[in-house]
């Protein structure tokens, strides 16, 4: 579904990604981790066209995305950091979007879902962070399309939200989309990602299941299995 060949990003002096390799096939959860600053966003950026590489390829659906903006359309994503409005309601951001897209929008089980209707008539600006973040994670599933972007969408939520943004995922992967997530929750990623795509050093640095990553760093535990990575015992 979306393959990155040789993927170059610098900002300035920084390289971020150095001849990035990476292939998506349709259909599951892909746990893109690495440590801060390794180039998650910059990658999920590169992706969607917001940043843009020196040098390689991007193809999504078998076609070249770099210079395109249409492919845009079959994707929902949730930004790590979404600078909302602040003078704007939720309900007002909501129709904002959906008066954006060029598709129907389904806002109404996700708003009941996580409680947010005593919240709709309140401005952007006044909510609290875990608040924001389930107004992020509506607009990111309201609409339906086959590929999913989520960039820490656990940032700042409670336990009971983080549940429902786990089953929202679990329901997407069973409809046969494509979800890539970004989290430090290592136990979200145990328990739901069927691959995990480890970047360091602007290349990937691991790729496959979560028991191949236990398997071959010889850990029971996700958290000791990435640990293991960083400290570079794993071959
Ligand atoms: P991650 O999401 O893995 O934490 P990022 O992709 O956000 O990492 O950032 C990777 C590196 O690139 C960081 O050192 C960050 O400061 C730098 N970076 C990201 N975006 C920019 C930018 N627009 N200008 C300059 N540096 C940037
Ligand atoms: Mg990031």
């Amino acid at each position: 579904m979306i393959e990155v060949k040789n993927l170059h990003k610098k900002f300035g002096k920084l390289t971020v990604l150095d001849g990035l390799d990476l292939s998506i096939n349709e259909g599951g959860i892909f746990a893109v981790l690495g440590p801060n600053g390794s180039g998650k966003t910059t990658l999920i950026k590169c992706i969607l066209g917001m940043v843009i590489p020196q040098d390689g390829e991007i193809i999504y659906d078998s076609e070249s995305i770099l210079g395109k903006s249409d492919y845009r359309n079959k994707i929902n994503y949730m930004p790590q950091i979404a600078n909302f409005p602040a003078n704007l309601t939720v309900l007002e951001l909501i129709e904002m979007v959906k008066n954006l897209r060029p598709k129907p929008a389904n806002e109404d089980d996700l708003i009941a879902l996580f409680g947010l209707e005593s919240h709709l008539e309140k401005k952007l600006g006044n909510l609290s962070g875990g608040t924001k973040q389930k107004v992020n994670i509506v607009l990111a599933f309201m609409f339906d399309s086959n590929l999913i972007i989520l960039d820490e969408p656990t940032t700042g939520l409670d336990p009971i939200a983080l549940i429902h943004l786990k089953k929202l995922i679990q329901k997407a992967k069973s409809q046969g989309k494509t979800i890539l997530v970004t989290t430090h929750i290592m136990s979200l990623v145990d328990e739901i990602a069927d691959e995990i795509v480890f970047l360091l050093d602007g290349k990937i640095y691991f790729k496959g299941s979560v028991s191949k990553l236990k398997e071959e760093t010889g850990e029971k535990h996700l958290e000791h299995a990435i640990a293991n990575l960083l400290k570079k015992q794993y071959v």
